[in-house]
């Protein structure tokens, strides 16, 4: 029997995934072909070097609503290839995984290179011919005498190579985008997604470092599209941890916020405005009696040297400050108006965001190949015959927490059984 030749492009999570699964059928060769010196970079960077491989979330239902993009297309394919799998997959390579408080899963090791080793080693047993530092140029396709088509593999280095299936697993490279586009797919454009938010505010800079969990941030985007479902509006507000930075604004409700408006974010040049919940846990009304309790207790003391919720004093001086009320009065002497004032700034204080924040926490692109061009059950494209799709170079992107990685171990999964069908 003639054997299938299989070329993955791409050596980071979705190309080792797919190529160690799609390597297993018997008559299958696979190559599978990186452009850098060295596989699996962001990989190795991930996590802040620990690598968060999945999240603890076993309810495909549950997991996709992780995903601003590709939540819906992902649905069935969590469901025949899901986070325990991955658990499952790692332990039988013999990596154990360790859950966070927050339900993020690392390597018991903390150290990315555990992962790396894995998929190098899995990749090796399988009979995966890996070739670095080569940078596929350009694709074209072969119409076979029995209507069966191959491609035409063509290396930077001018060497080509015949084959019968191609997995695309390029991430967010511009090669890979052009390759998909040469064979006929559409593009959603791709813009960032998962950023920090500067904000011009140097009082607010002083406070680095401190952070408040949970505090609820919302997108106040004036040109929002009226004709946005109303759950879609309700994902340009995020609760979580926020954190301080000497730059602007950081943390998980961050990070989610500017993933689910990465869209509208970019449309209006990352210039809107966010209006900070504080204390998200008090409806406006019971801040409003707190602070009027500390009024008759704490009668004597200096506003500022005593805050009646549960913020820390610097904040609390930082807002009170916001709130453009006197810090020297004493709360005896604090007006009705005053007080509204401060309910205001507690509970929905507004900055201007002034771009997006140069740190990459965990950045991934949102955009990529359309959706409804690809088959979710073999993730083969509909538009060119043997061609396949996983990982970042499709239209799915994740919040933090591991949801990046678990589509592309999923999609190249799927893949590597719609390869071998
Ligand atoms: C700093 C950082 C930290 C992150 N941490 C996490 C985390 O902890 N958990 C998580 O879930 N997600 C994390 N992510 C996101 C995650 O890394 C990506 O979603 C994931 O790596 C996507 O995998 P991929 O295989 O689709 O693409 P990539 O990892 O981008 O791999 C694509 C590969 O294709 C190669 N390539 C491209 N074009 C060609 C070509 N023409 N020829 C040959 N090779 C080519 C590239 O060199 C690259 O190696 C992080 C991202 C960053 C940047």
């Amino acid at each position: 029997m003639a054997s299938t030749e299989v070329i993955v492009i791409g050596g980071g999570a979705a190309g080792f995934f797919g190529a160690i699964h799609a390597a297993q059928a018997p008559h299958t060769r696979v190559t599978l072909f990186e452009a850098g010196r060295q596989p699996l970079a962001k990989v190795r960077i991930s996590g802040g070097g620990r690598c968060n491989v999945t999240h603890h979330c076993f309810e495909p239902s549950q997991l996709v609503l992780n995903y601003p993009r590709g939540g819906k297309a992902l649905r069935g394919a969590f469901s025949r290839f899901q986070a325990l799998d991955v658990v499952h997959w790692f332990n039988a390579e013999g990596v154990k995984l360790k859950t966070e408080s927050d339900g993020r899963m690392f390597p018991i090791t903390d150290d990315s290179e555990t992962i790396v080793e894995a998929l190098m080693f899995a990749a090796k047993k399988a009979g995966v011919f890996l070739r670095n530092n080569v940078l596929v140029q350009k694709i074209e396709r072969l119409e076979g005498d029995k209507g069966d088509s191959k491609f035409d593999v063509i290396l930077k280095n001018g060497e080509n190579i015949i084959c019968d299936r191609l997995l695309l697993a390029t991430g967010s490279s511009p090669s890979g985008y052009a390759i998909a586009r040469s064979l006929g797919h559409e593009l959603e454009p791709p813009v960032p997604s998962l950023f920090t938010f500067n904000i011009k505010d140097s009082k607010l800079h002083e406070l680095a470092g401190v952070s408040v969990n949970p505090a609820t941030v919302k997108l106040l985007i004036s040109n929002s599209n009226p004709e946005k479902k109303k759950s879609a509006r309700n994902q340009l507000e995020q609760s979580g941890a926020l954190l301080i930075t000497h730059w602007g604004l950081s943390g998980p409700a961050v990070l989610k916020l500017s993933a689910w408006a990465a869209r509208e974010l970019h449309e209006c040049n990352y210039q809107a405005k966010l209006a900070v919940n504080w204390i998200p846990s008090l409806k406006v009304e019971a801040i409003k009696q707190i602070l009027l309790s500390a009024k008759t207790e704490q009668p004597k003391k200096f506003i500022s040297n005593y805050c009646p919720v549960d913020i820390s004093l610097r904040l609390w001086e930082y807002l009170l400050d916001k709130s453009e009320v006197e810090l020297e009065k004493r709360w005896a002497d604090i007006s009705n108006r005053a007080i509204q004032q401060i309910v205001n700034v507690l509970s929905a204080s507004e900055y201007a965001i002034a771009g997006k924040g140069v740190f990459k926490e965990e950045f991934v692109t949102c955009g990529g190949i359309r959706l409804q061009d690809v088959n979710f059950q073999t993730m083969e494209s509909k538009i060119c015959q043997g061609l396949f799709f996983a990982g970042e170079v499709l239209d799915i992107d994740g919040v933090t927490g591991g949801f990046n990685f678990q589509s592309a171990w999923t999609t190249a999964w799927i893949a590597a059984q719609g390869i071998n069908s």
